[in-house]
């Protein structure tokens, strides 16, 4: 042996030490077996690989065993299939010889590891989120997997510098868009910090060093500053028997840098508060009490904002997060944020999950994984949607924080912020948030789009005929609502679809034609629709009715017999688009939460066409002009007049779902209001957004808006009106 491979075998034997010696867990006799066992396969795998760095391969494999044990927490299972993480993919071992030597368990959990790294490493963000999407599909397998994955990551963060600078980005992104949010979510809080530290190093060099530059320039003073705090509460703390200690809160790189960009804010800005933690043992028991008692003490001497204070202790945040946080005015007339947490509290917070089993159920296994898979489950039922929505409602719901709302009954219940009556619906139950037709905040009936704020009570009117509506998309921020509110309309159009076929079926037939492949394709042609699914749908709602096949069978017809007369001049017409057609594309403007139709133009500037994401923009002499997203226009129009933008969007008006006015007016009586409301209740696919009554002297006017799938389904509807006894005039606007 050489002196270097000397040297290295003692490296690998000291980094195997470390890794038994800083357990979360504790190990007993065969847990160290077991990753003895592991150990020892994979430096045998991997003697003759190397890493970019020049370092023996096995240090990976080890590093990584030691963030699962020591930094995320869990046990031996994990910590041995830390180590066996690279064997299948990198050498000649198979998974049949995992599963031969350490069992079933840590095989699949191998093979989950090996499939997730050979998913496609491309840079469309597209492909990126299905990879994501896929990871959090193996997590309903085993969550370890991606635990283990997520160390994996971290640790090729901590050498990045050793790869080629091209790759350096490209993972450096991923890991931002993908890792950081499922560390998060998983409740890995510390490593999710890192890893966008790590990340935000080689995204953008510059900002990362000029951060790191400013925050070491002054951190004697927050040292310095902290003591004196520490000092003036020392003694008042000790005198109450309590122990604790303090530290400075530690700000990550990367949050710095998202407040600055959020807030359009300077360093100096966003750093300007200190932040204290104040950590105290206690029995279970007393936690609570002694969280308020160091309050008190606190604010003998510093004087608190009353509107600062965050109680996560009583209602604590649906992370599990719990602490005390208040802001008082500290030494020298300065900002001090003082978090107040527990030793318990504080290894949740940094430890996230494991710390929570741990704590909760008194075992030091990794049982309770169950449970934890139960939160995510939410998470994987929206496993439908297309990818990138999916990642960004992800996100969404990840960094939104929290409100707290009451039940009718009083029970407490978190949401995220800008939460709907219709989000707490489904968080109640998904047949409640199914049948809603309208809410009551604090007593008060409330549009459904109402945001929620801490403190409401909110009560949901349901009834047996209401059904989820799709404009309920445009406002809903949870991803439960949503994906049940998605399955639903799909369930919906597919029912509306199939009594659409029976309905065509019946019609071809009185028109002579059979019912097959070769017609159903021409008139998905003829209404220029994309699948036979969209005519039968469109068929089943009425936009294409009797008058428009039976213009389509003329046309047939003809068709047909001029090609037996097969005249070569006479070859079929070009068809023209006319009235009679429908397209299934967008074709219709609408603007704001209510999907209103109003007067337009498009503005010249970046020519917006249909299906662009676009906004609507109030100018002062031409009414509304439409931009695209994208306009280079767009972000001084949105920074310096964003009071007159409006959100605009396109829709498939053949689909149905816009707004439609109706004004109403005639003679009053007792009743008549309640009669005009539950016509309108009564009738399908119909949903009143607005309703707004006026009386004087025995008339009354009304306006009222309505959610309907088909302008036809509005003329029904003032039909009914007409016939109420009082009403003398309804119109349309
Ligand atoms: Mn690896």
């Amino acid at each position: 042996m050489t002196t270097k491979e000397i040297n290295e075998n003692a490296l690998i034997a000291q980094e195997y030490k470390n890794l038994l010696r800083n357990t979360y867990l504790s190990l007993s006799a065969a847990d160290v077996k077991l990753i003895r066992l592991a150990f020892e396969t994979a430096v045998d795998a991997h003697k003759e690989q190397r890493r970019k760095s020049g370092e023996p391969y096995i240090l990976h494999p080890i590093a990584v065993a030691q963030i699962v044990a020591d930094q995320i927490g869990l046990g031996a299972t994990s910590i041995a299939a830390a180590l066996l993480h690279d064997v299948v993919e990198d050498t000649s071992l198979t998974l049949d010889d995992i599963e031969i030597m350490f069992g079933e368990t840590i095989a699949k959990i191998v093979d989950g590891l090996t499939k997730i790294s050979k998913l496609s490493k491309d840079k469309r963000i597209s492909v990126q989120a299905e990879n994501f999407k896929k990871m959090l599909l193996t997590m309903n397998d085993d969550v370890r997997v991606i635990l283990i994955k997520i160390a994996d990551r971290l640790h090729n963060m901590m050498t990045l510098e050793f790869m080629p600078e091209e790759k350096q980005v490209r993972i450096a992104s991923e890991t931002l868009y993908i890792y950081a949010p499922l560390a998060h979510r998983i409740g890995v809080y510390n490593i999710k910090t890192q890893l966008e530290d790590f990340a935000l190093k080689y995204t953008e060099p510059e900002v990362f060093l000029d951060i790191e530059e400013k925050i070491k320039g002054n951190k004697e003073e927050r040292e310095d500053y902290i003591e004196n705090f520490t000092n003036q509460l020392q003694s008042h703390l000790t005198k109450e028997r309590i122990k604790f200690r303090t530290e400075g809160r530690f700000k990550s790189i990367f949050s710095i840098r998202r407040k600055m960009q959020l807030k359009n804010r300077k360093f100096e800005e966003v750093f300007d508060r200190f932040a204290v933690r104040i950590i105290y043992s206690s029995t279970p028991k007393q936690e609570k009490f002694l969280a308020w008692k160091i309050y008190s003490i606190v604010t003998d001497h510093f004087q608190p904002n009353p509107m600062r204070l965050r109680d996560w202790i009583s209602s604590p945040k649906s992370t599990g997060y719990e602490a005390l946080h208040i802001t008082v005015v500290g030494p020298g007339g300065k900002w001090v944020e003082v978090q107040i947490r527990s030793e318990r509290m504080h290894e949740i917070a940094e430890k996230g999950y494991a710390a929570h089993f741990k704590y909760k159920h008194g075992k030091q296994d990794e049982g309770g994984m169950e449970l934890w898979l139960n939160r995510l489950r939410e998470v994987l039922e929206s496993q439908d949607a297309d990818a990138v929505d999916f990642v960004k409602e992800f996100k969404l719901n990840l960094y939104a924080s929290e409100i707290f709302v009451f039940t009718p009954k009083g029970d407490l219940k978190s949401l995220p912020k800008g939460a709907t009556p219709v989000d707490f619906a489904f968080s109640i139950h998904s047949e409640v948030g199914g049948k809603t037709r309208g809410a009551r905040v604090n007593g008060k009936i409330v549009p459904l789009n109402y945001e929620l704020t801490s403190g409401d009570q909110v009560e949901i009117i349901t009834s047996e005929t209401a059904k989820p509506n799709a404009n309920w998309l445009d406002f809903v921020i949870t991803s439960r609502a949503r994906s049940i509110i998605r399955t639903s309309l799909r369930t919906e159009e597919q029912e509306i679809a199939n009594e659409g076929k029976e309905l065509l079926r019946r019609k071809l037939r009185q028109m002579k034609f059979k019912f097959n492949d070769r017609i159903i394709n021409a008139l998905v042609s003829y209404f220029k629709l994309k699948t036979s699914l969209d005519l039968y749908y469109r068929i089943g709602i009425g936009t294409i009715d009797n008058k428009m096949l039976k213009k389509f069978a003329s046309e047939e017809n003809n068709r047909f017999y001029q090609f037996f007369r097969r005249r070569p001049s006479d070859k079929p017409k070009q068809k023209e688009i006319g009235d009679s057609q429908i397209s299934s594309f967008y074709d219709m403007l609408v603007f704001g939460k209510n999907q209103e139709t109003l007067d337009y133009t498009l503005s010249p500037c970046c020519n917006p066409i249909a299906g662009d994401e676009v906004f609507g923009f109030v100018s002062i002499n031409d009414g509304i002009k439409v931009h695209k997203s994208e306009c280079p226009n767009a972000i001084s129009l949105h920074s310096n007049y964003g009071y007159r933008i409006v959100s605009a969007k396109w829709i498939d008006s053949s689909k149905g779902f816009f707004t439609g006015n109706i004004r109403l007016s005639g003679i009053d009586r007792i009743g008549l209001v309640n009669e005009v409301t539950n016509l309108i209740s009564n009738a399908h696919n119909v949903d009143i957004s607005q309703i707004h009554f006026d009386t004087e002297n025995g008339t009354f006017t009304g306006e009222i808006k309505l959610h309907v799938r088909h302008a036809s389904t509005l003329y029904m509807l003032i039909n009914k009106l007409e016939k109420v006894t009082g009403i003398d005039k309804v119109v349309r606007d």
